[in-house]
């Protein structure tokens, strides 16, 4: 069914940002949070504001830091029907403090968090059998018990001839133990879309960055890709197919506030784009739109935006309304 909703599945968590730069939380400090996060939870809510069909798969706690997420994702048209409410173990959080650098410091709690409680349950597989597209964040993949969830949903979504996509998020050390790389070679398999951004795409494709960007491509597309988007931050984005189309989209020119969530937003308007039914081109500019929007906002969803805001960022070359 290709209409129906676009699905992801993972870690749903609050942030708590530091408010001054600097290294780690030793020293009492300002804070500023709750705000609700998770890369799956922003994919989720960017697909949702931008009034793509979306369904969200989770866990949070029996609290407010839970209420702020499914609160959010609510309001912003995010199907939550499938997000668990653990009687017992508290929504997941994480605290980040940026370096004068930009590097970051987090002290986190999420797989010993009610993110990490998550199981296949009747409101799961209700949202599945009804999800037309499946978004997969490579992170999970070394995540035992959600990882179960994705596969059974992946299954069930392709079998009906629903669309997957991929975000490989892999940092380099995943790719060295054997059961990952065959899991995440499944998953390239299966995956019509790919989102990597920088070295992913070599982690992805196995093949060695000196080889260039063709050959890793190449790589993907004989595994099974359709098209492979590559996020270049603040150079913006490239789409390839397999039938050999390019398209480079410039990114817009904003002041970088908090560059969390920019990924995220870039591909959860992406996809909801294209679901909708416009080009590539397009999609890029929507996807480069939403990341580039979102790093002007503290927070890692707070730039989230609506297609009406989104047109607006577009008109006005990168201003916000
Ligand atoms: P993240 O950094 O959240 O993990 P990512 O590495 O997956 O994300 P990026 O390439 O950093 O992806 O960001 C996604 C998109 O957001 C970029 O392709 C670009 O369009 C936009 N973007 C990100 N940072 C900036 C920036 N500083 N200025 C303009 N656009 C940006
Ligand atoms: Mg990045």
């Amino acid at each position: 069914d290709d209409f129906g909703p676009t699905l992801c599945i993972g870690e749903i968590l609050v942030e708590i940002v530091a408010n001054t730069a600097g290294s780690g939380f030793l020293e009492p400090q300002p804070l500023t949070g709750p705000y609700p996060s998770g890369a799956p939870a922003i994919f989720i809510d960017q697909c949702g504001r931008f009034g793509g069909s979306a369904a969200m798969i989770g866990s949070v706690g029996k609290d407010d830091f839970g209420r702020v997420n499914t609160d959010r994702l609510q309001r912003d048209g995010v199907d939550t029907s499938a997000i668990h409410v653990d009687p017992a173990l508290p929504t997941g959080t994480a605290f980040v403090r940026y370096r004068d650098d930009g590097d970051r410091d987090f002290v986190y709690n999420m797989w010993t968090s009610a993110a990490g409680a998550l199981d296949w349950t009747a409101e799961v597989e209700a949202v599945v059998a009804r999800a037309g597209h499946l978004h997969i964040m490579g992170t999970l993949l070394v995540q035992q018990r959600i990882w179960q969830v994705i596969e059974r949903a992946a299954g069930i979504i392709k079998s009906r001839g629903g669309s997957v996509s991929l975000d490989p998020n892999l940092r380099k050390e995943l790719g060295a133990d054997a059961d990952t790389a065959s899991r995440f070679a499944a998953v390239v398999s299966m995956a019509d879309l790919l989102l990597p951004s920088g070295p992913e795409l070599f982690v992805a494709a196995g093949t060695d960055a000196s080889a260039g960007e063709n050959a890793a491509l190449a790589s993907l597309f004989a595994g099974g890709a359709r098209e492979i988007v590559l996020k270049r931050g603040a150079a913006g984005s490239t789409c390839f197919t397999a039938e050999g189309t390019r398209i480079d989209a410039p990114a817009f020119a904003v002041t970088e506030l908090d560059p969390t969530g920019a990924g995220d937003c870039f591909g959860g308007a992406y996809v909801a784009a294209r679901r909708l039914g416009f080009d590539m081109a397009q999609a890029l500019t929507y996807g480069n739109a939403a990341g580039a929007r979102n790093v002007t906002f503290r927070g890692p969803m707070e730039g989230a935006g609506t297609r009406a805001e989104l047109d607006a960022f577009i008109a006005g070359k990168g201003r916000v309304a």
